[in-house]
């Protein structure tokens, strides 16, 4: 399996997986319990990870997340429902799932 990325916020972790999951490409999770448990961001060898189950994926993951990561440089949006801040890349909230246009 290929590492192709790795972040120390859980949630854009996993976020990221989805992105890929939409694409059809089949990643999985490593060290998603390593962070976070005193409430500090982990040392850079435990951050959690996103691993690709094929690696004839590699090429799309890496593309797609390059992609994730440029639209990123956009400001932050706050939720609606739960006022929590999800980068500009996720349609979604990564804490309670809201639509970003919800109640706008
Ligand atoms: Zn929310």
């Amino acid at each position: 399996m290929n590492r192709v990325f790795s972040h120390p916020q859980l949630a854009i972790v996993v976020q990221m997986r989805d992105v890929l999951a939409q694409a059809g490409i089949d990643a999985h999770l490593r060290n998603e319990y390593a962070a976070g448990a005193a409430g500090e961001l982990a040392p850079i060898d435990t951050w959690p990870e996103l691993w690709l189950a094929r690696p004839r994926d590699t090429e799309r993951a890496l593309a797609l997340i390059a992609s994730v990561q440029q639209q990123s440089d956009e400001p932050d949006w706050q939720c609606a429902s739960c006022n929590s801040d999800s980068p500009a890349s996720f349609d979604y909230c990564w804490r309670c799932g809201a639509d970003r246009r919800a109640g706008r």
